[in-house]
């Protein structure tokens, strides 16, 4: 009883698939579902009936199928745990101007590597670093920038061109794990510098570093706390108090900032975190930072530093390997445009962070109102909570947001976070107390009434 292949490619239901989504993917996906249904005829579990209604409802099948075969696996979500920089929801949401010029640089052709001036070969790490020079004119010494991939790979770049051989003194208390398996001592070991630590984990004065400098010591390396703080009997020593006891010695000395905020963080109540200029202007000899962390832009890692150091950075044959691409120089672009022209709530990580409470507080009781009057089942009520940076900045630093607090009824805490993550596009949450927590920072007002449609199904699915 079962068809061909091609007899299924005919198909009255099956021909407007063909024309729309192409030959090759409808006949594999016909392919599949004949091959089901072979497999449940000999497995016994179709008799002559079922096996009529199943082919009378094939084309639904062979749909079903084809959508199955072309959905995307990397989807878009609704961030409502109220982390800003979530690094498993992707960092930094771009900015739209960004989106746009990324549309015109790179579905055609550029001058990524070309002097338009004078029609020869041009150099790729020009466009950004013209905009770096601007955001850091207001320096003493004029700086270079240049980019790779992401900031681990900007610290394993900075290790290798500049500790290669030697050693990298650092403190006990700075050698850091961010997520994702990037740990201080391990980019050291690969960098082919040799790790010379120094201090203890929540002490490290200036004479312990003074102390380990030797004819094979390369380079002094402050590491940011980005994800914990040590608190209590501590000491470190200033940024600007290494960089004297470095240049007694004629070492340079680097910062690994992680997050490197290129606006003060103060504006928005978050205090203790540096910005890329106080470091710069504190002396350090080469910054690292990421550009999807409060930057708010690509993924990329940065090298912000004196012209010679970075010079020698960009003369690294590991440079080449782990160059970027012209996406990402054309949505930093557009970011640090922004920046510049002080456009902040253009790039969203900044505006989230910068929303004021009571205007979230607004849109969760107005949001609140209308799942009373559509979701029956779910209880809700407007509660405040703390948003966090998140992405490595700012470690116990938190912002004063609200939320919506749910609970709905016959189902468990747990299993409602479920139930909105199987929604589309999926609901990502925070469970706390037995309730189910939206917090409105991250959550873009467009966003809003998803959220609101998503609790309507959940609450008459629940009845
Ligand atoms: C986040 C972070 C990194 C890693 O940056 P990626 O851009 O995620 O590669 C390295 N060092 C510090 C201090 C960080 O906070």
């Amino acid at each position: 009883m079962l068809p061909s292949v091609d007899e299924l490619l005919r198909h009255r239901e099956v021909l407007p698939l063909v024309e729309c989504e192409g030959r090759p993917v409808v006949t594999e996906a016909a392919r599949r579902v004949l091959d089901r249904l072979r497999q449940q005829i000999a497995d016994g579990l179709l008799d002559e009936d079922r096996l009529g209604l199943a082919l009378a409802n094939v084309a639904a099948a062979i749909e079903r199928q084809l959508r199955e075969d072309l959905t995307f696996s990397l989807v878009p979500v609704i961030n409502a745990t109220g982390v800003v920089l979530h690094t498993n929801l992707g960092r930094a949401p771009l900015p739209e101007a960004a989106i746009e010029r990324l549309r015109q640089v790179a579905t055609g052709y550029s001058n990524l590597e070309f002097d338009i001036a004078s029609g020869e070969r041009g150099k790729r790490d020009i466009h950004a670093d013209r905009l770096f020079r601007r955001l850091f004119q207001s320096l003493a010494e004029p700086v270079s920038t240049v980019v790779v991939n992401n900031n681990a790979a900007a610290v394993l770049l900075l290790l290798n061109t500049l500790g290669e051989g030697g050693e990298v003194i650092v403190s006990r208390g700075e050698l850091v794990e961010i997520g994702g398996s990037f740990r201080i001592p391990d980019v050291m070991s690969k960098s082919g510098a040799t790790l010379r630590e120094v201090g203890t984990t929540n002490r490290t004065r200036i004479a312990d570093y003074e102390r380990a400098i030797n004819e094979r010591t390369r380079l002094l390396l402050r590491v940011h706390r980005s994800n914990f703080e040590i608190v209590g009997f501590t000491e470190q020593p200033s940024l600007s108090d290494l960089v004297d006891l470095g240049r007694a010695h004629g070492i340079p000395v680097v910062e690994d900032l992680g997050s490197g905020a290129l606006f003060d963080l103060h504006q928005i109540g978050i205090s203790g975190e540096t910005t890329v200029h106080d470091s710069l202007r504190s002396g350090a000899g080469v910054v690292t930072y990421s550009g999807d962390k409060l930057l708010g832009g690509p993924q990329a890692g940065i090298l912000t530093g004196h012209p010679d150091l970075i010079a020698r950075v960009r003369a690294n044959p590991l440079f080449r390997a782990l160059r970027v691409d012209k996406l990402t120089y054309g949505v930093l672009e557009a970011t640090l445009l922004a920046y510049i022209s002080q456009q902040y709530d253009n790039i969203p990580a900044v505006r989230m962070m910068r929303l004021s409470p009571l205007d979230i507080a607004a849109r969760a009781e107005a949001l609140a109102g209308s799942v009373r009057r559509q979701a029956p089942r779910i209880a809700v009520e407007v509660v405040a909570v703390s948003s966090v940076v998140g992405g490595g900045s700012a470690p116990g630093a938190t912002l004063p947001s609200f939320a919506l607090a749910l609970t709905c009824e016959g189902i468990s805490a747990g299993d409602f976070s479920r139930r909105l993550r199987q929604v589309e596009p999926p609901i990502v949450a925070r469970v706390e107390e037995g309730r189910v927590l939206l917090d409105l920072r991250t959550v873009f007002p467009e966003q809003d009434q998803l959220i609101l449609q998503a609790l309507a199904r959940i609450s008459s699915a629940s009845s």
